[in-house]
């Protein structure tokens, strides 16, 4: 078997690993390169393997950067199936869709290539009914799949690929500890060859016990000072963790006080109506509240503003407020128009909940910039600009020596992608200090090795 690293190597974004076994060639993602110009004009690009050769594609979740160039796969000659689980298909329709919407306002503004449209969108849709966690996929000639949940959004999955008498792993994105409503991360089987995101391979979360009260600090910091929280967050999952947070501090301990927030994200409104679809995908404490009718996105205060009317109306409200918005890592979406406006006010909070991309607006202000450009406007910073780590839906570094070490057979070789340079080579590191008879590397892009 061989692995050739075509995208989220000795980076986050771009996710696209090719596994070549001795009858099969399997794509395993197939994202978008995200954060500044030189990165996402990558995208355009011709893939560096011919589509049409392929004959499977795994899709471990639906976020941009794992499955954005899928219908752009299809529309450059791939016609095999495309396997997911049936809630990363869902969500996986939505991105695409915005993502088409992106393009072409980009196109018209500023003559970026649109790279797919409807018609390739509806057959990376249709071209696979969605498949069940733990369901068996035979390839023929002895190559079989399996997804495993990762617990890291609604959907997600890790896959093991049992091919040449070998088993190989992907993570994908494995989730936070206690994330809610996902359910954990399954444990690794017996594995031979792992391939393991290093998002946060070089840090450490707050403990996760801290994540509602870190929330509940922050509402009421911004309530004391009078301004306006920003929540850049990204639609699928982190929001709707953040609902669901606010949802328990609100009705269950009743320590939320009373605060407009608003939901100003149209792609995170509909990403909540898949969640309604797959109970079965609930963690305990979710499905039991589901169970008892609570609508856990939803609560008193909340205000969901799908249109650009409703969005524009949150400006006249008076402070403090709250608000909730795409894109994650600012590089788009509505809280741009927010940020313009309340980044120069001291009394506001900006509470990033995520990684940030190198490139990207929310990098440079977690970073500390005192200027910032959004829009082709010069924008002063004297809002406070603070980070929460509790809240990201990535495992920190202990979850992740943690979740190698318990697999039910050591794995002999780790490659770890999905990371910056220091963050993969401060993992790789760890894993091979801590634990025996295993081997850990840091790929670089285009580079293949045999296993
Ligand atoms: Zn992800």
């Amino acid at each position: 078997m061989k692995v050739t690293f075509f995208g989220a190597a000795h980076q986050v974004t771009g996710s696209c690993h090719l596994i070549e076994t001795k009858t099969k060639r399997i794509l395993f993602d197939c994202g978008m390169f995200q954060g500044g110009n030189y990165n996402e004009g990558r995208n355009a690009d011709a893939f560096p393997f011919d589509p049409s050769e392929l004959d499977a594609v795994f899709v471990s979740h639906a976020h941009a950067d794992h499955s954005g160039r899928v219908p752009k796969l299809i529309r450059d000659g791939y016609a095999g199936a495309v396997y997911m689980t049936k809630g990363t298909r869902e969500l996986a329709k939505i991105i695409w869709d915005d993502s088409l919407s992106i393009m072409r306002y980009d196109n018209e503004k500023f003559q970026r290539p649109i790279l797919f449209d409807e018609h390739d969108i509806d057959e990376a849709y249709g071209c696979c009914d969605g498949v069940d966690y733990h369901q068996k996929i035979d390839l023929g000639d002895g190559v079989t799949a399996l997804f495993k949940d990762a617990g890291h959004i609604f959907g997600s999955s890790f896959i093991e690929l049992h091919a040449d008498g070998k088993t190989l792993a992907y993570s994908g994105d494995l989730g936070n500890k206690n994330a809610p409503i996902v359910r954990p991360t399954e444990m690794l089987g017996e594995i031979d060859v792992l391939l393991i995101e290093s998002t946060y391979g070089d840090r450490l979360h707050e403990p996760e016990g801290h994540r509602k009260q870190l929330l509940l600090d922050i509402v009421k910091k911004g309530i004391a000072n009078g301004g306006v929280i920003m929540m850049p967050a990204f639609s699928i999952e982190r929001t709707q963790e953040i609902l669901y947070d606010l949802d328990q501090l609100k009705e269950h301990d009743k320590t939320l006080p009373n605060l407009p927030i608003y939901l100003d994200s149209p792609m995170a409104i509909k990403a909540g109506k898949v969640y309604k679809e797959f109970p079965e995908y609930y963690d305990e404490e979710a499905a039991q509240q589901y169970k008892m009718g609570d609508d856990f996105l939803h609560f008193d205060g909340l205000e969901v503003t799908p249109s650009r009317e409703d969005s524009k109306r949150i400006n006249h409200s008076p402070n403090p407020k709250m608000i909730i918005a795409g894109a994650g890592m600012m590089n788009g979406g509505r809280i741009l128009h927010h940020a313009k406006r309340y980044l120069p006010d001291p009394a506001s909070l900006l509470v990033l909940v995520g990684y940030q991309a190198q490139g990207t607006l929310g990098r440079r202000l977690y970073e500390g910039a005192e200027e910032v450009e959004i829009h082709g406007d010069r924008i002063p910073v004297r809002a406070t600009v603070t980070a929460i780590g509790a809240l990201s839906a990535h495992a920190d570094q202990d979850k992740l020596v943690d979740w190698v070490r318990s697999a039910k057979k050591t794995p002999a070789k780790v490659y770890c992608v999905h990371g910056e340079p220091h963050a993969s080579t401060e993992l790789a590191h760890r894993l091979k200090k801590e634990i025996s008879g295993l081997e850990a590397f840091v790929p670089e892009e285009g580079e293949t090795v045999e296993i």
